[in-house]
């Protein structure tokens, strides 16, 4: 028999079937994971809704459908292997790539974040990742190069230091500027990088420089 969160999982993974998700592989992992525990427990009652919510340190976890989108816009991109993901946050957008792609290495400049993540993966029995305490701009040089590479904050100006870590053919998601918000997909080939707008979005802030 199904359980609560189950279901509920499984109800908000429809919902996004019929907003455009597409991807089946992407919608089984939405399905297949509960939301309810990357959320505090004020907001469980949300847990299961399209929406963004607060996770403390002035950060959220990121609304369902564009945890979904972004995933899937890196499956149509062909990428399956190892996928870098930038602000690790509550660890729910980490846990839906761990399901998709081979291999996940995740940064955070948060500690109290990350290691409150890294229970929570551990407690879903996913070990396909590996997380750090670090500057997202400088990205991950020793896991270098990367298939995909997403970006769950918004950087004010395009990060070049993590499009140097793509493979080639590899492609970045990341949302790009401040007030006005473009989610943009960077396909490099060679030395070539190609930039697409997907959709204007608003994300937290991609913090410069320095780590908590
Ligand atoms: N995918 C996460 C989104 C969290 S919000 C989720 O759904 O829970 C964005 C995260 O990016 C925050 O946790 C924030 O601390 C982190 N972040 C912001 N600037 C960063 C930087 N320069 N390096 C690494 N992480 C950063």
């Amino acid at each position: 028999m199904l359980t609560n969160y189950n279901r509920s999982a499984l109800a908000l993974a429809e919902l996004l079937k019929r907003e455009g998700v597409e991807d089946s592989t992407v919608l089984e992992a939405i399905a297949s994971t509960p939301r309810h525990i990357f959320i505090d427990d004020v907001l469980q009652h949300k847990a299961y809704q399209n929406t963004a919510l607060p996770i403390g340190q002035g950060q959220t976890i990121s609304q369902p459908y564009i945890v979904a989108r972004m995933t899937e816009l890196l499956r149509l991109a062909g990428v399956r292997d190892k996928v870098l993901e930038i602000g690790t946050g509550s660890g729910y957008q980490t846990a839906i790539l761990a399901k998709t792609f081979t291999k996940v290495c995740s940064v955070e400049r948060i500690k109290a974040l990350q290691w409150q993540a890294k229970r929570r993966l551990h407690k879903l029995d996913l070990y396909n990742v590996t997380m750090k305490h670090g500057d997202g701009w400088q990205g991950w040089q020793s896991q270098a190069p990367f298939e995909g590479i997403i970006v769950t904050a918004a950087a004010a100006t395009m990060p070049q230091g993590l499009l140097a870590q793509l493979a080639d053919g590899g492609v970045m998601i990341a949302p790009i500027g401040e007030q006005d918000q473009q989610l943009m997909m960077v396909v490099r080939n060679g030395d070539t990088f190609t930039e697409h707008k997907v959709a204007p979005v608003r994300f937290v802030p991609l913090v410069p420089g320095d780590i908590e």
